[in-house]
């Protein structure tokens, strides 16, 4: 069974693709800014996904846009990520932003196990920083576009939260 993989961005899947992982990728990651940003990094994912033949699919909700609270913002992805996973007959889902040493790993994990919850649908957990490193490499092996900023407006102004 495929697991659905809350995707954030193409550098972050590459340790996944290479691992054999069976999934789905899903991208709805509303948090990006500007929308320069949000279609650089879809369409850098949707290029590699489709060289990788693994499944993408890419969901959008304007309304649900977030800028610096991070809690909120794995909420709102976390949450749409289970209901799409239960609605669509996944068994489990979980997402790249575990593989980011610069991400809050515990806040993740506890987000997720409870949007699992209320989805009815399970949150698969393990640590997967330990794939950071080979995920870099891999990015610039493929050479694929790498951020210097999470994602949302407060992010991308300012110098001190310089995440991915
Ligand atoms: S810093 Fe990253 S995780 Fe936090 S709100 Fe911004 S985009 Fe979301």
């Amino acid at each position: 069974m495929k697991i659905l993989l809350h995707t954030c961005c193409a550098p972050c899947l590459t340790w996944f693709v290479d691992s054999k992982i069976d999934l789905v990728s899903y991208f709805y990651n509303p948090n990006l800014y500007p929308e320069a940003e949000f279609v650089k990094r879809y369409f850098t994912l949707k290029n590699y996904a489709s060289a990788e033949k693994v499944p993408l699919v890419f969901d959008f909700d304007k309304s649900k846009t977030v800028a610096g609270d991070c809690s909120d913002c794995y909420e709102k992805r976390l949450r749409k990520t289970a209901e799409y996973a239960k609605k669509n007959g996944f068994e489990s889902f979980t997402t790249t932003l575990l593989i980011s040493p610069y991400q809050n790993h515990e806040l993740i994990r506890k987000i997720g196990a409870e949007a699992g919850e209320e989805a009815g649908v399970k949150f698969f957990y393990r640590d997967f920083r330990d794939g950071y490193k080979r995920g870099r490499e891999l990015s610039r092996q493929f050479q694929l576009y790498r951020q210097k900023y999470c994602g949302c407006e407060v992010s991308h102004d300012s110098t001190k939260k310089v995440t991915k």
